[in-house]
C-alpha cells in the first residue's frame, strides 16, 4: 500500500495552494480471474488539479486504465473496488443514477484509445452526440440534433452529413474527431484521455494533442495515460509512474525526466533513444509482474539493477519524499516521491549514478 500523495486540500504543486478537483486515496481494484482475484490497482493515491496535465505512464498491465475506469465507474461489475475517489468533494464510488450520469460524460469526459470502439456501432453518429445533450441538458430531440451538428462542425466541417453516418462509415481520424467533439460538448472539468494518440495518423495525432493542450489552458484538468514519452514531454506537468498496480514514482515532469529515482523509471527513460524526441517506449529487459501470483518480494526485483536484501523481504516499499539527490546542492523537488528501498541517485544530464 502506498502513502497518499498529499493531504486532502493540500497542493502537491510547488508554491501554490490550489485545491485538487479529483482526489484518489488508496484505490484498490481487483478483477475476478479464472484462478482467483487479479489485483490490478493496489493502493493508488493521486491528486489532480484544475489546469494541469497529470500523465500516467508505465508498461502494459501497470493498472493505468483501471485507475481511469474506476474513476468513471466503468469497471466491470465483477471487479472489486475500494478506497475513495472524490470529485469536488463528491464520492464517485458512491454515485448512482442521475448523479452518476451528470458527472460521467458531462463533468468528467473520457477519450478512449480506440475511438471506434468508444462509439456504439448501431447508432448514427448524430444520435450518439445528441444523446449527450438529451441526457445532460434535457433538450428535445430536434434541438439535441441541432446541438450535435454545432458540436461537430468545428472538427468536421461536413457535420450535417456526418450526423447521419454510422460509425463504420467513418475513418479512424473522423471517429477520433467525433469522440473529441463529444468530450468537449459539455465543457468538462476533467478529461481522462487513455492512449489518445495511439494508432492515429500524424495530423489527427497533432490535432488531438493541440486539443488536450487547449483544454488544459482553459482550466480543465487532464489525466493523460500514454506510452509515448514524446507526448509526456510535450503536455505533462506531472508524471505518475505505475508498476504492477502501484505508484513507483511521481513528480513534476522535469524532475522525472532529469532525476528519476526509481530504477523502473530510469529503465523506461534509458531505453528511449532520446526522451524529448517523441520516441515510443521500448520494453526494458524482463516482463511486468504476474499480478495473479505476487510474491513476498518487491514486484520489480527480477528486473532491478539496484536490488538490496530488503527488497527480497518486503513487497511494498512505501511511497515517500524522494529528498535531495545525494551529492547535489539543489533542493529536493516538491512532490517528488519514490517507492524504492534503494533509489537511483542519477542526474541524466550528467549520466552517472552517484
Ligand atoms: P495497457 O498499457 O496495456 O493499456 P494498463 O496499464 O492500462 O495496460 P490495465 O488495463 O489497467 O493496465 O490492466 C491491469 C491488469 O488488470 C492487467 O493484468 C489486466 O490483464 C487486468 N485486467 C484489466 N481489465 C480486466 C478485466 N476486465 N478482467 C480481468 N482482468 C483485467
Ligand atoms: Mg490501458
Amino acid at each position: 500500500m502506498t502513502e497518499a500523495t498529499s493531504g486532502a486540500g493540500e497542493s502537491a504543486v510547488a508554491g501554490t495552494s490550489r485545491t485538487p478537483i479529483l482526489s484518489v486515496r488508496d484505490l484498490q481494484a481487483a478483477y475476478r480471474g479464472p484462478e482467483g482475484m487479479i489485483p490490478a490497482v493496489r493502493g493508488v493515491s493521486l491528486d489532480l488539479y484544475p489546469g494541469e496535465v497529470l500523465a500516467l505512464v508505465g508498461e502494459s498491465a501497470a493498472g493505468k486504465s483501471s485507475v481511469a475506469l474506476a474513476t468513471l465507474g466503468l469497471l466491470p461489475s465483477t471487479a472489486e473496488v475500494s478506497g475513495s475517489i472524490l470529485y469536488q468533494g463528491e464520492s464517485l464510488l458512491d454515485l448512482k443514477g442521475d448523479d452518476r450520469r451528470r458527472v460521467r460524460g458531462g463533468e468528467i469526459a473520457m477519450i478512449f484509445q480506440d475511438a471506434m470502439a468508444g462509439l456504439t456501432p448501431t447508432l448514427r453518429v448524430g444520435e450518439q452526440v445528441a444523446e449527450i445533450f438529451l441526457a445532460h441538458e434535457r433538450l428535445d430531440p430536434k434541438a439535441a440534433r441541432a446541438a450535435a451538428i454545432v458540436a461537430l462542425r468545428p472538427l468536421l466541417p461536413d457535420a450535417e452529413r456526418i450526423v447521419d453516418a454510422y460509425p463504420f462509415q467513418l475513418s479512424g481520424g473522423m471517429a477520433q474527431r467525433v469522440m473529441v467533439a463529444m468530450a468537449t460538448a459539455l465543457g468538462p472539468k476533467i478529461v481522462i484521455a487513455d492512449e489518445p494518440t495511439a494508432n492515429l495518423d500524424p495530423a489527427v495525432r497533432l490535432e488531438t494533442l493541440n486539443w488536450l493542450e487547449d483544454m488544459r489552458n482553459r482550466g480543465t484538468a487532464v489525466m493523460l495515460i500514454t506510452h509515448d514519452f514524446g507526448v509526456v514531454a510535450r503536455l505533462a506537468d506531472r508524471v505518475m509512474v505505475m508498476y504492477g498496480g502501484v505508484v513507483a514514482e511521481e513528480g513534476d515532469v522535469f524532475t522525472i525526466f532529469r532525476r528519476p529515482r526509481h530504477p523502473y523509471t530510469y529503465g523506461l527513460l534509458s531505453s528511449l533513444p532520446g526522451v524529448m524526441s517523441g520516441a515510443r517506449l521500448t520494453p526494458m529487459r524482463g516482463n511486468p509482474p504476474d499480478l495473479a501470483s505476487l510474491g513476498e518480494e518487491c514486484a520489480f526485483l527480477e528486473r532491478c539493477p539496484k536490488a538490496v536484501s530488503q527488497c527480497r523481504l518486503d513487497p511494498s516499499p512505501p511511497l515517500v519524499d524522494a529528498g535531495p539527490l545525494p551529492g547535489s546542492d539543489e533542493p529536493p523537488a516538491p512532490g517528488h516521491r519514490v517507492a524504492c528501498f534503494n533509489p537511483m541517485a542519477i542526474d541524466l544530464r550528467e549520466g552517472r549514478d552517484r
